[in-house]
């Protein structure tokens, strides 16, 4: 349970400014999330990490000098937006390249991925490596669909300590992919995580009962057992470990560091009991035992909640590992500190003019603006209930996210039209607000959707319903080439390709766009709602497939009833605050 808070939605901003202010020594604050505060040298690569909040000390916790340069952070275990893990890369930046490194969940890789398409085509060389240690959530043979937990912190690591040796980007990429193999997890749980000012934990287990192979998002665990003793989750942790030891290393002689890793509300002493029988059982395994951690470096809000992991040297790993570092949460060795950077003054981002739309593309814009209205009303309306749907098999912030990314829309795309835009520049402004306020995967996605579509309004004239059509089918083709989710994988991508079809079909035999758009919307609710069918193969929910048989998707669901309410829109029946569709060729 969480206690305090002041707005939740505030939460994660204002534990950044907390978290800063006390550590003001090793990090500053830039848009996005933080950097180091110490200067950073020209020609060394700038390690970047990140993900959602929720997790410290991950992620802005092991930024400083040994460890990251920046860390993006989203909102509570929401993914950073492109622009935010951008920024902060930007601001860590000295001519080397830029490094990459997050836990493998969709959200995040969509984000990042987008970040360093742009650094790129700004000439700054990017490459990434996903953390996979968590030996639950995907078998051997799928081993690069696993998704991060505490492996972050060797991985990240690893890389930082060969950017500080002056390795390149190419060396930091090879030594983080080493770490990254070399290093696997497993976890239980015994509560899930409540979020602040959420009327209920995440997910729940029954009393004496733990959850195993948990996530860190309070995703579920894979199964569930009685409670151990402190010896029984020592075997069970070990033995799951032991069975799959990487490629190339002989279990006799061989060198780890075992982290214990605590998820937020496990008591240090529970697990150092727990470690003592781990510490037996190892060196009983013919191990050698390097540097044993036990404590919290990854959590997952106030889970209850502990996972081991083994990270399996080799004698560059280790040499690496035994570097100085100095973070806020994280500090071994002594460090030469390094001198205060002056803080350049961040030149105010010029404000980007608005180019007029015409007169019919202005009078569009304040139908995308009423259009947005209702998809802000539609989101509210059902948050609770998208939330609720999220929770069975992914994370529970699907509600919230679409809120803050739809109102963020609601509010850029207002200040675009009142300042005159045409309907393009409206929407691409509500499109990238979205994106950037949101986070997640979902975010995302919509940033896509919505930024496609506005592509074909244009600032001048009326565009016909055939064009409408066509920027539908464009964000669908986008949501598909970046989120890589095919039809029948449990996505919002089973409601929105019947929906485009449909929608093309009709406008092509002839039909007004307001039936075309109602009978889409009638697809798009249908095949959304036949989603509960579906195991789910992509996103966080794939993790716990049976788990989510008998609840449709939340991103097909939210689609179905946002398309659904603008086709009331268009139609002229909204009950929403916005009642008209103004300059919208409905006939
Ligand atoms: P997150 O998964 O980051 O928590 P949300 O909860 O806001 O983000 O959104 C979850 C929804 O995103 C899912 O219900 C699904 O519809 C959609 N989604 C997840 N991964 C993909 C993907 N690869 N392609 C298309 N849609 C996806
Ligand atoms: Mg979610």
């Amino acid at each position: 349970m969480t206690r305090l808070w002041n707005d939740p939605a505030d939460f994660a901003d204002e534990m950044i400014d907390g978290f800063v202010a006390a550590n003001s020594r090793a990090v500053r604050r830039v848009p996005g999330g933080v950097v180091r505060s110490t200067v950073i040298p020209e020609g060394q690569v700038a390690v970047v990490v990140g993900g959602g909040s929720g997790h410290y000390p991950a992620f802005g916790g092991l930024v400083g000098q040994g460890f990251a340069h920046g860390a993006a952070m989203g909102n509570l275990f929401a993914s950073p937006s492109a622009q935010q893990v951008y920024s902060v890369a930007k601001a860590v930046d000295r001519g080397a390249g830029v490094f990459l490194s997050y836990g493998n969940y969709a959200g995040d890789v969509l984000n990042f991925d987008a970040a360093q398409d742009r650094l790129r085509t700004e000439g700054i060389p990017t490459r990434t490596v996903t953390v996979t240690d968590d030996v639950a959530s995907a078998s051997p043979d799928e081993k690069h669909k696993r998704r991060g937990i505490a492996g972050d912190l060797t991985v990240f690591r690893s890389a930082a300590a060969a950017a500080e040796a002056g390795y390149d980007l190419d060396g930091v990429v090879r030594v983080a992919d080493l770490a990254n193999e070399r290093t696997r997890s497993f976890g239980v749980a015994f509560t899930g995580c409540t979020l602040p000012g959420a009327p209920a934990p995440l997910f729940t287990v029954p009393a004496g009962r733990m959850a195993v192979g948990l996530g860190i998002h309070g995703e579920p665990g894979i199964d569930e057992t009685d409670i151990p003793t402190a010896d029984g989750l020592a075997d069970l942790l070990v033995d799951r470990l032991l069975a799959e030891v990487p490629d190339g290393v002989s279990v006799e002689g061989a060198r780890v560091v075992p982290i214990l890793n605590g998820l937020g509300a496990l008591k240090y002493e529970e697990m150092f009991v727990v470690y003592r029988r781990i510490a037996e059982r190892l060196e009983a395994a013919g191990l050698v035992l390097v540097d044993p951690h036990v404590g919290e470096y990854c959590t997952s809000f106030d889970m209850a909640g502990t996972s081991l992991t083994l990270f399996w040297l080799d004698d560059e790993l280790e040499r690496l590992w035994d570097t100085p570092v100095d973070a806020p949460a994280y500090r071994r060795g002594s460090v030469v500190a390094a001198a205060q950077a002056e803080i350049a003054e961040v030149a105010s981002a010029a404000v980007d003019e608005i180019t007029p739309g015409d007169d019919e593309s202005r009078t569009l814009a304040h139908t995308v603006r009423a259009a947005l209205q209702v998809l802000a009303d539609t989101v509210d309306a059902h948050v609770d209930e998208l939330g609720r749907i999220d929770a069975i098999a992914g994370d529970g912030d699907h509600g919230i996210g679409m809120q803050r990314g739809s109102h963020a829309a609601l509010d850029a795309g207002t200040r675009a039209a009142d300042a005159g835009a045409g309907a393009q520049t409206t929407l691409a402004r509500a499109a990238d607000a979205w994106a950037d306020k949101a986070g997640g995967t979902s975010g995302a996605l919509w940033g896509v959707i919505l930024n496609s579509l506005a592509a074909r309004l244009g600032d001048a004239g009326r565009p016909d319903a055939a064009a409408v059509a066509s920027g539908v089918a464009d964000g669908v083709r986008g949501v598909q080439s970046y989120g890589k989710a095919e039809i029948g994988d449990k996505t919002m991508v089973d409601a929105l390709v019947p929906f485009t079809t449909t929608l093309t079909e009709a406008i092509d035999g002839g039909a007004a766009l307001v039936d075309a758009w109602t009978g889409a919307a009638d697809a798009a609710t249908r095949s959304a709602a036949a989603t509960a069918d579906l195991l789910p193969k992509m996103g966080r929910a794939r993790t716990h497939g049976e788990h989510a048989v008998g609840t449709p998707d939340p991103g097909a669901i939210s689609f179905a009833l946002i398309v659904t309410a603008l086709g009331e829109l268009l139609a002229g029946t909204s009950t929403s605050s916005a009642t008209h569709a103004e300059g919208m060729d409905a006939s």
